[in-house]
């Protein structure tokens, strides 16, 4: 049997919040290890749409691919080098969010 991988979901994240001030957006979700912080949006607001789901969780696997320091490391190296659209993790995730088997093995921890 697969295990399954555990992500939780904070919502009115603060964290989230001076993201969403920078990238002047009303709604923000940020990912920091597997841990996916809300701004704007509620928790079933961000679960009920799929590809934004997606695209978060796929930030959730770079973070176990690299581990959480290396991969804060080359994230803020590669949005120094390209932006923010252009870095390579966010155009993966945007593939990803069109990727069905995206979320086969992911639960959503229960609200805490
Ligand atoms: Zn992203």
């Amino acid at each position: 049997m697969i295990r399954k991988l555990v992500v939780h979901i904070k919502e009115d994240a603060w964290l989230a919040k001076l993201a969403a001030k920078r990238m002047r957006s009303s709604q923000m979700a940020m990912v920091v290890g597997c841990t996916i912080y809300l701004h704007g949006v509620s928790r079933q607001g961000f679960l009920s749409d799929a590809g934004w789901m997606r695209h978060e969780v796929c930030h959730v696997y770079q973070y176990r691919q690299y581990g959480i320091l290396r991969f804060l490391w080359l994230y803020w190296r590669e949005f120094h080098r390209h932006g923010y659209y252009q870095n390579a993790f966010e155009i993966a995730a945007r593939e990803a969010e069109n990727d069905p088997e995206l979320l086969k093995n992911i639960d959503f921890a229960p609200k805490a």
